[in-house]
């Protein structure tokens, strides 16, 4: 097993994993200011918005100032790009230096530089613990998107192997990775759960026969119940990550599963969906990014994913912050007595309890002031008593961060149509 303060194989400028506070914002500042004049000089878009907003590059010089630019949301991408195509405006450097245009949904196209010096997924998994000699076997597509080419460039980067499996096909990638003695994993976590399936229908022992040890995952989220049940029947870690096809790595565990490390160049902002300021720790907000690509230069990019992040240490040494969990979507959100609220959140209250067979969280407002109720339907033959009501309403803040109250309804009011959370209150 490699050491998690191994930090010293130079595969990446690691020491800026570990600056200090101050440090921290210098580096990031200074990257920030170099990108924006880079921005505004080479990619119509950023001109405009800046134009538009009434800033000028010279006026962004800290984290802090970005509050003053636009954010430009993942929903947008789709339809900039028709009206300016193919990248909307964004591409910040000529078409000749692109070594790759993929398409993800939407459709949105994403250019990659033949001079990328991105290594963002490389600290990911270095992290996760790929090291030099590893063999990786990647079962993202390789067609049109670009995570399975980035995953192989962060393999490279570190000095292992990859084996592209891509996706399907699982007899042979389960042959592949006995054959090969292949040590990494990058996928899902649910195509290792088939992986794990096919491996024992071949007959072989999931430990003795294959070779895992590290296992990369993204583009699901991760139960740790799941996590503890593969790390278990394979032997091997497991640890995620996090990022979208248009601004790459946002976010990546370390051996301490403490959240999701900021990698060190890219500025990862936690903002009030409502007003786009930036919002402190613990606090629920959108993860909005800014990446220093001169390709492809996103300054203020909304993900649309809710969540929140931690500034404490971690004892792995990298002082990045990290992202803890991601909550949501932001067009799911609902807030209430100034905190947001999530459908998974409320899902979260009524887990505990096999009572309940299924609710609809209400808010309305009475005088100035927000009031949640949970409406529940309870399973058949199980009596709504006051204890019961009592037990899930101290589980809501909890779960919510807000008060709320419980009141059953009777079987059969609430039909599949319903919103998890309706919002009734009037607003003048
Ligand atoms: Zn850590």
């Amino acid at each position: 097993m490699v050491s998690d303060n191994d930090r010293t194989s130079g595969y990446y400028n690691q020491k800026l994993e570990t600056l200090s506070p101050d440090e921290r914002a210098d580096y990031l500042n200074s990257e920030l200011q170099k990108i924006v004049l880079h921005a505004y000089d080479n990619a119509p878009a950023i001109n405009k918005k800046f134009i538009k907003a009434d800033i000028k590059p010279d006026q962004i010089k800290s984290v802090q100032d970005l509050e003053k630019v636009p954010i430009t949301h993942k929903h947008e991408l789709s339809s900039l790009q028709q009206e300016h195509p193919p990248f909307g405006g964004f591409l910040g450097v000529p078409f000749s230096r692109l070594k790759r245009i993929c398409m993800s949904p939407g459709p949105i196209y994403e250019p990659e530089d033949k001079e990328s010096k991105n290594d963002r997924w490389t600290q990911a998994f270095f992290a996760a613990g790929l090291r030099k000699g590893d063999i990786g076997q990647i079962t993202f597509s390789y067609h049109l998107v670009p995570p399975a080419f980035w995953f192989e460039d962060a393999l490279h980067r570190l000095g292992c192997t990859a084996t592209p499996g891509g996706v399907g096909n699982t007899d042979q990638q389960v042959r592949m990775m006995h054959d090969l003695k292949v040590t990494g994993y990058i996928g899902t976590p649910s195509f290792l759960v088939n992986v794990a399936e096919k491996a024992r229908e071949a007959g072989y022992d999931l430990k003795k026969d294959l070779s895992l040890a590290v296992g990369f995952v993204a583009g699901e989220m991760l139960e740790e119940s799941l996590r503890d049940n593969l790390e278990a029947s394979f032997g091997m870690l497991i640890r995620q990550g996090y990022g979208t096809a248009d601004v790459g790595c946002m976010g990546y565990e370390c051996f301490h599963k403490s959240g999701m490390h900021f990698p060190y160049n890219c500025i990862v902002e936690i903002v009030d969906p409502e007003t786009g300021k930036q919002l402190g720790p613990g606090e629920t907000g959108e993860i909005v990014t800014t990446v220093f690509d001169e390709v492809y230069p996103m300054i203020r990019f909304g993900t649309g994913d809710l969540s929140y992040y931690t500034d404490e240490p971690c004892p792995c040494g990298r002082t990045t912050g990290r992202i803890i969990k991601i909550l949501g979507r932001t067009d799911q959100v609902t807030k209430v007595k100034g905190m947001f609220i999530h459908p998974s959140a409320a899902d979260k209250v009524t887990e505990a309890f096999p009572e309940v067979d299924c609710y609809q969280v209400v808010v309305t407002r009475e005088g100035h002031v927000d009031k949640m109720t949970f409406l529940i339907e309870l399973k058949e033959g199980v009596e709504g008593t006051g204890e019961l009501a009592e037990r899930i309403e101290s589980r809501i803040p909890d779960c919510m961060r807000v008060r709320g109250n419980v009141e059953f309804i009777a079987r059969g009011t609430l039909s599949e149509d319903d919103k998890k959370i309706e919002d009734m209150r009037k607003w003048n």
